[in-house]
């Protein structure tokens, strides 16, 4: 072999070595941005030179690390949105294993269960957990028989009273299976009817007193008709006397349904209510007048504390019954003589404040609650004569509410009973409906 054959067999290993090197730097390269997912580590000046094959397979490795990221990213925008979703739902989510493992709660499932949200129960038992033997029940049934539950149950929030025991309607349902089809993840999502249940039950008892109310007048009624039938009108005294008892119920009987037309078209939000201003003074002075008969029959006094000319804007005819019902009230609830009514009025800028209080047998603490429901009636035994139908101041609450105002009682038996109202304060303000407005905006 010539000396010339060795120098170019040299050269050209040595120009084969160096290619395969740079191949393999190219290569190496390229292989750790693909394992990186690093696409700033591909183009420039190093695949400037490089030989077209290499250059062909960084330009799909490029684009396949760019598909990547954009799905990658497309992917945790969903996640997050639907993260959102469920955390921000009013309905507490629930996803558990088939060991009842809970794997992720959202926070309206903490506060339901008064969990902490900082550290909820995740992978705990849900057994353990959950104090609500139905719900448990459900729980288990579904990963053990693979199927959807669906049920309502009672629940007492941890920390809340007993009275205010939720109704949930639970939807439980597997979420994931294994090849032999067993539940492996499950979700409970419980949902809130509590207002619901509770506007059903309001309108079972209205319809049930309201029939009860109106059937006992009817049922006297028809008793004395028949009466008169029987007797066929022969004693004429008698018979006016039935007349006249027959009337009296007939008149019960008119005030019950009128008394709940007022309250269905206060509560239908019916936006017919006056706003003109008139004197509150004059307003409670003629209800005085027209109950002057009972409270001088029962030796009352009815006390007005409100400034002359004193104006306020609202509707004088829901004023008027307002005032006489709490003055009634007092007064027929009271049979010891010497009962003093004040009506008094105070603006303190904020609130005007209308109080209507009196001394006499007051309101048991435990009827204080109830007391404005339609129907209420305080059980005492003091004679069937005070027996009113129990509506008075569910008018007088929704009377009230329709001038933007508040109504409350306070109630020391035998010393002190107050119904207090607290009007937005109306100073020189024109109209009611604006201060309602402004009630309702705050
Ligand atoms: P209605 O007003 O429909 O004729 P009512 O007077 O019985 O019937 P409300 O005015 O709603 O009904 O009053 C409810 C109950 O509250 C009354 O039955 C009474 O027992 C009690 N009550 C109201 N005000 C007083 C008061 N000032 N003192 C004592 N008890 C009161
Ligand atoms: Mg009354």
């Amino acid at each position: 072999m010539t000396p010339l054959l060795i120098a170019l067999s040299a050269l050209l290993a040595f120009l084969l070595w160096n290619q395969t090197r740079k191949v393999n730097g190219y290569l190496r390269r390229l292989s750790e941005a693909l394992l990186n997912h690093d696409r700033s580590a591909l183009g420039g000046e190093p695949f400037d030179r490089a030989p077209p094959a290499v250059r062909e397979l960084e330009r799909h490795i490029f684009e396949q690390l760019f598909e990547t990221e954009t799905l990658e990213r497309r992917v945790t925008r969903r996640e997050d949105l639907l993260g959102a979703i469920v955390e921000g739902l009013g309905d507490a989510v629930l996803v558990f294993d088939q060991n009842l493992t809970i794997r992720f709660i959202n926070p309206s499932a903490s506060n339901l269960f008064g969990w902490d949200s900082d550290s909820p129960p995740l992978d705990r038992n849900a057994a353990a957990c959950i104090g609500n033997i139905d719900l448990v029940g459900m729980l288990e049934d579904c990963v053990t028989h693979g199927r959807w539950e669906n049920a309502e149950i009672t629940h007492s929030v941890p920390g809340e009273s007993e009275v205010g025991r939720r109704v949930l309607e639970v939807d439980v349902a597997p979420l994931q299976r294994d090849d032999s089809g067993m539940v492996t993840r499950a979700r409970a999502v419980l949902h809130d009817v509590s207002a619901a249940h509770q506007l059903e039950q309001v309108r079972k008892d209205f319809v049930a007193n309201a029939s009860h109310e109106l059937r006992t007048p009817l049922t006297v009624i028809n008793g004395y008709l028949e009466n008169l039938l029987d007797t066929e009108l022969e004693d004429r005294d008698m018979s006016l006397r039935f007349l006249g008892v027959m009337r009296k119920h007939g008149e019960r009987i008119a005030r019950i349904i009128e008394d709940m037309l007022t309250i269905s078209k206060l509560e239908s939000g019916f936006d017919g209510i006056e706003d003109k201003r008139f004197e509150l003074r004059k307003c409670a002075e003629e209800v005085a007048v027209r109950l002057a008969p009972l409270a001088d029959a029962k030796d009352a006094q009815i006390v007005l504390d409100i400034p002359d000319d004193d104006e306020i804007a609202g509707d004088a005819f829901y004023w008027d019954q307002i005032f006489f019902n709490l003055i009634e009230n007092a007064i027929k609830e009271n049979d010891a003589p010497g009962l003093t009514v004040t009506v008094a009025m105070r603006r303190t800028g904020k609130y005007d404040e209308i109080v209507v209080a009196d001394d006499g047998v007051g309101i048991p603490k435990a009827a204080l609650p109830y007391i404005f429901k339609r129907f209420y009636r305080v059980d005492t035994n003091r004679g069937a004569e005070k027996k009113g139908t129990g509506l008075g101041l569910s008018i007088v609450k929704r009377a009230v509410e329709a001038h933007g105002g508040e109504i409350r009682v306070e109630s020391t038996p035998g010393v002190r009973t107050a119904f207090v109202i607290n009007l937005p304060g109306q100073g020189d303000a024109p109209a009611a409906s604006a201060t309602r407005d402004e009630a309702e905006g705050q």
